[in-house]
Order: C-alpha cells, then structure tokens, then sequence
C-alpha cells in the first residue's frame, strides 16, 4: 500500500514509518522537524519537510496515497497550558488542512493518533470510548477536537476514518526535551545518571503504559481492518501502574539506588488511567504483548542513549 504519515520524523511516526517501510510498502514521511529527527528513519521511506499546515505540499503528497497516519502535533500537555494558541493552530488547524487535503484529493482512509488524556479525570476504569470525554489541558482539547473534525469531514466526504486514542507510549527514540519530558525516559535517564527522581503529588496517580511495538502493531491493524469507519478506539496496555510503582521498576531495570524526592505542592494530574481494551480486541485483533518491565528492558537495551551512559 501507498502510506503517507504525519509527524513521521517524530517517537511514534518513525517507528511507524520503519515498520511499513520494512514490510515492502511505499511510505512518504512529512515532518516539519519543530521535535522530529529525520535521523531515525531507514532510507526507505521518503522524508518530505514540511509543516502540516502547507495544503500545496500536501496536495503533493497525498497524491496515489492509500491511507493516510496523522500523527504530526505538538505533544506536551504542560507546554500546552502555556501555549494553547500555538496547539490550537497545529493539533486543531493542522488536522483540518489535512482533512482539506485529502477531501481534494480522494484519499480512502486516514488514521489518527488521538490520545488517553481526553477522558481527564474519571472516576470509572477501566476507561471506554463511550465514556463522556472530559478533557483538562489545551492539549486533550486538541485531540478532541481533532477526532471531531476528523469524523465530521471524513463523514461528509466518504473518506474512511479511525481515531486510536493512544495511552502513555514510551519506548526507544523518544524525545527527551529539557522541559517536560515525557516521565519514563526521564526515569530511565535520571536514574542511569544518578540523579533524583521527582514526582509530583504522592505518587499514587496511575498511567497505562503501552510499549511503542504494541502501539505500531495497532496502528498497522486499523488501516487494514473491515468494519471500523468513524470508529474510536483506546490504544493501552490494559494494565494500571503507579508513579510508585513506576519508580520501583525503573530501580530494578537500571540496578540504580535512585533518590526519590515527593512534591506534595504540584498536582500529579489526572489521578487514574487504564484503557479498556474491549473494542481493540474486537475490531483490531490487538493484543498488548510487552509488559513493563519487559517495555522499559528492551528501551534500555535499544535507545542508544542510555546504552551510552550504561
Ligand atoms: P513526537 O513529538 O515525537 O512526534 C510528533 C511529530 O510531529 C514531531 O516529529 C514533530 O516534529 C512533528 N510536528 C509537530 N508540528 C508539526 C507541524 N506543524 N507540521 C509537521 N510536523 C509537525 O510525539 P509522539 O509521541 O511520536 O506522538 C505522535 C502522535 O501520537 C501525536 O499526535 C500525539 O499527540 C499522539 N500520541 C502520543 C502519545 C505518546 O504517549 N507518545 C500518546 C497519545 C497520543
């Protein structure tokens, strides 16, 4: 199949690109590379730069595509909270050009990388599709908005569409920015390091980790699978852990005496995530297969970086 992917330099999109790109099919890559690293991308896929928001390229781009993976967005929820003109204009506008794009050109099928924040903080998990989105940072309102867009114009112009609502990814190759870093890589860095674990609020907030290879095999799944148009469905592990927990875990792997400092005065955020993987299983076929601590032992053994400091 002919793909075009969004966000393609970026953790997800290149190892989604790779993937496709090692099982024989034609793959383009747009990445603006405002996080991304065309580095990680095998020379089999073909690396476009480009801002989401650039209709003629995407004109271009789409051209002959089958199905399009729209993971290109900003991703920091508390970068979001200080910039929400900025996720607006990419995860909302970025998302419609797309749409745009492709109602032009005829695309069949696209595929977007939605997210677990947009429940925000519900009492009932494991958390469904059917439950009442209830998102809170600029960043979850994005995603909702971008699933609702997508939706609305694949809807109305018979384009075939999915929404994965992906939970905590985490996995070699991903980015590690000085500010807000996403918390398993900056676990595994700190701990390797030597340096203090911080954790915000008591550390009794639960995530869903999913490993990145149980995330591209969903992914995969969806632009294949009959039967799914307009649907919605959570991408997670199924399995609840604390930042507790998190931590004692991130001791074992690295064999590191970490130093864990609470930060009572900061809020952990939402308190509990679990996604409900039902509609997964049924739809897709998905069936998480890496733990977490075998997750965080193959992000040790595979991301360069920590091989470095080990
Ligand atoms: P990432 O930051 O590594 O990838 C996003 C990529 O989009 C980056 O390479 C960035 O350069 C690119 N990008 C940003 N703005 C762009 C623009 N205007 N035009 C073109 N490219 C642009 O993040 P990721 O973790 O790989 O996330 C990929 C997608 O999956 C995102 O849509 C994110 O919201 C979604 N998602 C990720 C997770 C996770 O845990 N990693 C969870 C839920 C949803």
């Amino acid at each position: 199949m002919n793909f075009l992917i969004t966000g393609a330099a970026g953790f997800l999109g290149s190892a989604l690109a790779n993937h496709l790109a090692r099982e024989g099919h034609q793959v383009r890559g747009l990445d603006d590379l405002s996080a991304g690293d065309p580095r990680a991308l095998s020379p089999d896929v073909h690396f476009t730069r480009g801002d989401v928001n650039d209709r003629p390229k995407l004109w271009t781009l789409l051209q002959d595509v089958d199905c399009v993976y729209h993971l290109a967005a900003r991703v920091s929820v508390p970068e979001s909270i200080l910039y929400p003109r900025e996720y607006n204009a990419v995860n909302v506008g970025g998302t419609v050009s797309l749409m745009e794009a492709m109602r032009d050109v005829g695309v069949r099928r696209v595929i977007l990388a939605s997210s677990g924040a947009i429940y925000g903080d519900l009492e009932e998990q494991p958390l469904k599709e059917s439950a009442i989105p209830a998102p809170r940072s600029p960043y979850a309102v994005s995603k909702l908005a971008a699933e609702y867009y997508v939706r609305t114009i694949g809807a109305l112009w018979g384009i075939e569409t999915v929404c994965l609502r992906i939970f905590n990814a985490y996995g070699p190759g991903q980015h590690l920015p000085p500010s807000h870093p996403p918390v398993v890589p900056h676990f595994l860095n700190q701990a390797l390091r030597g340096g203090t674990l911080v954790v915000h609020g008591d550390g009794r907030q639960t995530r869903d980790y999913v490993y990145v290879d149980d995330v591209v095999n969903a992914l995969i799944a969806a632009a294949t699978a009959p039967s799914i148009n307009g649907l919605i469905i959570n991408v997670g592990s199924g399995t609840e852990t604390s930042v507790r927990e998190l931590v004692q875990l991130v001791r074992e792997v690295t064999g590191r005496e970490v130093e864990v400092v609470y930060n009572p005065r900061t809020s952990g955020g939402v308190s509990r995530m679990c996604a409900d993987l039902t509609l997964a299983r049924e739809k897709l076929n998905y069936r998480p297969s890496i733990s977490l601590p075998t997750g965080l032992r193959l992000t040790l053994q595979r991301d360069p970086r920590f091989q470095a400091i080990t």
